[in-house]
């Protein structure tokens, strides 16, 4: 454990490569226990964001914020529900996540990223371990598409990608 060292976004990423090599070559990660209860935490959007630390392992150092999500839907077909949105940032540079149920229980975290056709922020892949974020910084494949890149209202009108 280090101390008084601010982890930089360059050091997170290189974690995340190290643990999609491990993950290539058939090396497990290590072991970090259960995910934090949602239900325990000080608020919703909190827990949310503490199982997002939890499964990138991001240090307690690493700034996230945490906000609803006023584009993208709590679950499948939610009215009212909003996704929770996450930004990790550290120093000047940020990722944004948002935090969805996909299959009851079980959080789904989606990278935004530039739509490849429209170039609007959307739900590019999910991220769901440290290893799934390594992978997509490499541009490697395997990568999952987000569940609601089709389908996010933030593609521009014109965008061809967009189902439905
Ligand atoms: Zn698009």
């Amino acid at each position: 454990m280090r101390e008084a060292t601010i982890t930089s976004m360059e050091a997170i990423e290189a974690a995340a490569r190290h643990a999609a090599l491990d993950r290539a070559v058939g090396l497990s990660a290590t072991d970090y226990g259960s995910e934090p209860s949602i239900p325990c935490a000080p608020s919703e959007h909190a827990g949310v964001g503490a199982v997002l630390r939890h499964r990138l392992h991001l240090p307690a150092d690493v700034r996230l914020g945490t906000y609803e999500d006023l584009n993208h839907p709590l679950f499948p077909g939610a009215q009212h529900f909003r996704a929770t949105r996450i930004q990790l940032s550290q120093g000047r540079r940020a990722y944004f996540f948002i935090g969805t149920y996909e299959t009851p229980g079980r959080l789904t975290f989606s990278l935004i990223a530039p739509c490849p056709d429209c170039g609007a922020p959307v739900p590019s892949v999910t991220i769901n371990s440290q290893a799934d974020f390594g992978d997509w910084l490499m541009g490697r494949e395997g990568t999952t598409e987000a569940p609601s890149f089709r389908t996010s209202p933030v593609h521009r009108r014109d965008c061809s990608l967009v189902s439905g």
